[in-house]
């Protein structure tokens, strides 16, 4: 796999095909691979390569735009050996560690560490609870007013890693958000990759902007994840991944070039993610 490999440069972005149907809800409710090994082969793209799904309704010539993105492309077989690391087990305990208000408060850790950031209501604890679905016992709240999280959660991933969930930015903010913020994504010394969550459906916000231009001023690996795919259309969730894209390509030093959409409903693009922070976090090893 190459997570880091080298940016192979994108075709000509494509012209959407018009008209496309929605995004089908039924395809997928299962967070299990095996299940979702079971699915007949166009479901099993939707859910486990979502991208790709997507890129095959561009138009041939041009499409390649978007599969040349393609550069983590995992085979089936890698993405089920990275389930057993967010598969709690005996041996391998996924739990809740402790929460923080500031960096000196933040437990003292040798682990890789992974971090998630968006603005409030972009579905962060949902998507969390999604990558932890292997692990029940492990409580993520999900908000049902924006703007609840307010601290830094810690978890611990067996023996592999820790991932942080930050607080929401955006509406009801805690004040010090952004030093909060700001000095762990500049100080946290075992950060390996932070994950900006940006709303499919809403695209890139002014409050977004901020997040991506500390990344950017902290010169921080980071990735695009793109939540809630399940909620448009095809040809309407087309048109916003490639204007992300191209604001990737065009506007981004640090961003990984290849865009992670997902749906915490559907689980589609979870699995992916999560063979992705497997191999940034060097668990497959
Ligand atoms: P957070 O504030 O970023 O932690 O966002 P939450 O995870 O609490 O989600 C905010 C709202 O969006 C909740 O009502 C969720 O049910 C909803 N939501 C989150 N993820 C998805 C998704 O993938 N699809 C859909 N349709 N709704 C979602």
């Amino acid at each position: 796999m190459a997570a880091s490999g080298q940016w192979r440069g994108m075709g000509r972005l494509a012209e959407m095909a018009p008209a496309l149907g929605r995004w089908p809800r039924f395809y997928s409710t299962s967070s299990t691979f095996a299940e979702v090994l079971r699915l007949p082969q166009k479901q099993l793209t939707r859910v486990v390569y979502p991208l790709r799904e997507l890129a095959q309704h561009l138009v041939t010539d041009t499409g390649s735009g978007l599969i040349e993105q393609r550069l983590f492309d995992p085979s089936l077989e890698d993405i089920a050996r990275a389930e057993s690391v967010f598969e709690a087990t005996a041996r391998n305990r996924i739990e809740y560690l402790s929460s923080a208000v500031r960096l000196d408060h933040a437990p003292s850790l040798r682990q890789p560490e992974v971090c998630f950031i968006g603005r409030s209501n972009v579905g962060k604890s949902s998507l969390i609870k999604a990558l932890f679905s292997l692990a029940p016992d492990v409580e993520v709240r999900i908000s049902k007013k924006p703007g609840h999280t307010k601290k830094m959660n810690f978890f611990k991933v067996g023996k592999y890693f820790t991932l942080v969930d930050m607080p929401g930015y955006g509406y009801r903010a805690p004040e010090d958000f952004v030093d909060m913020v700001e000095t762990y994504l500049k100080e946290r010394k075992n950060l390996k990759r932070t994950f900006l969550l940006v709303d499919s459906v809403v695209g890139i916000t002014k409050l977004d902007n901020i997040a991506i231009e500390m990344c950017e001023e902290f010169a921080l690996p980071y990735v695009m994840v793109l939540t809630k795919i399940d909620k448009s259309s095809k040809g309407y969730l087309l048109k916003q991944v490639l204007q992300i894209q191209k604001f990737v390509n065009t506007q981004t030093q640090g961003c990984f070039p290849q865009l992670f959409p997902i749906s915490a409903v559907t689980y589609s693009g979870v699995h992916l993610l999560k063979c992705f922070i497997a191999d940034v976090t060097g668990s497959l090893k």
